[in-house]
């Protein structure tokens, strides 16, 4: 199957990531600078939105100190949380990541949610849980230390397995609680400690709709950062049992044609491009 590239998980052209920040900076800058997962952006003239450059940003106190994610096309590039009550000033305003691939390059999604990930890690990790002492951060490699103890503290991230079931030409979607009214999509559990994927694919596909599938086949995966998540999809094929959900997470579940789908989430998911995938490819491929 051919790799998809899916917001958030897009290559970055140009982009040399780091850790610390070189001597010399570059003389510019571009700064992604959030409020909350809401990025500040400034609009282009040829449409869209991009983060700020450092002769653009105003003066805003920032409520952890700035991390640096790396070189683009000979910019260095930093990010940072500034105060939730900021006040913005002239063509700026905020952009949430969530709906902003319809905004942003693929480029700028893909590093405004490796910030996300890195601002949340370094905002709620100041403190060593084995000893209390504050930790401090590596030059060398996205870690924090304890000078007491040596504990490192990584950036966190949870697994969350993914899977698309399939039955001859039908799929399985599935309503689950917190959903908007209408939408479906496909079932998605996080990893649990001890357990592999696959064994987390068998074992959510049981809990949540009470079936068993077989034939899996990693499909492709991507970072969520909200705040933590990486998506890691499979396609399975059904192999017994009725469907039952379990009436907690999944209230609602059922076999869809193609061509007969209901409303589906939003384009910037993997499970929306693993759905697209399924009814857009040959049907002998999928027996
Ligand atoms: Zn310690």
């Amino acid at each position: 199957m051919a790799e998809i590239h899916t917001p958030f998980g897009s290559p970055v052209p140009g982009f040399e990531p780091g850790v610390s920040p070189p001597d010399e900076i570059s003389e510019t800058c571009w700064w992604l600078l959030f409020c909350g997962s809401r990025l500040l952006v400034t609009p282009l003239e040829t449409g869209g939105f991009q983060p700020l450059q450092s002769d653009e940003c105003p003066p805003l106190p920032l409520v952890s100190p700035a991390i640096y994610l790396g070189r683009l096309n000979g910019q260095d590039c930093f990010c940072a949380t500034v105060a939730r009550d900021s006040m913005l000033t002239g063509k700026l305003c905020m952009l949430g990541l969530h709906e902003a691939d319809e905004h942003l390059s693929p480029s700028w999604v893909t590093l405004g949610g490796r910030s996300i990930q890195l601002l949340s890690w370094e905002r709620n990790h100041r403190f060593c849980g084995v000893c209390g002492n504050e930790l401090f951060r590596s030059r060398h490699q996205f870690f924090k230390e304890c000078p007491q103890c040596h504990h490192k503290v990584y950036p966190r991230i949870s697994p969350v397995v993914m899977v698309l079931i399939h039955r001859h030409q039908q799929l399985l979607l599935a309503r689950a609680a917190r959903f908007p009214a209408g939408r479906y999509s496909i079932l998605a559990g996080f990893v649990e400690a001890g357990e592999t994927l696959e064994q987390c694919v068998h074992r959510e596909v049981m809990e949540e709709v009470g079936l068993e599938v077989e034939d899996l086949h990693y499909a492709d995966s991507q970072p969520w950062p909200f705040p933590h998540s990486l998506m890691i999809g499979f396609f399975a094929r059904y192999r017994s049992g009725d469907i039952h959900p379990d009436g907690h997470e999944i209230v609602e579940a059922h076999w869809f044609n193609k061509n007969h789908l209901p409303e589906l989430p939003p384009s910037i998911s993997l499970a929306r491009w693993m759905i697209e995938r399924f009814i857009n490819t040959r049907s002998h491929t999928w027996p």
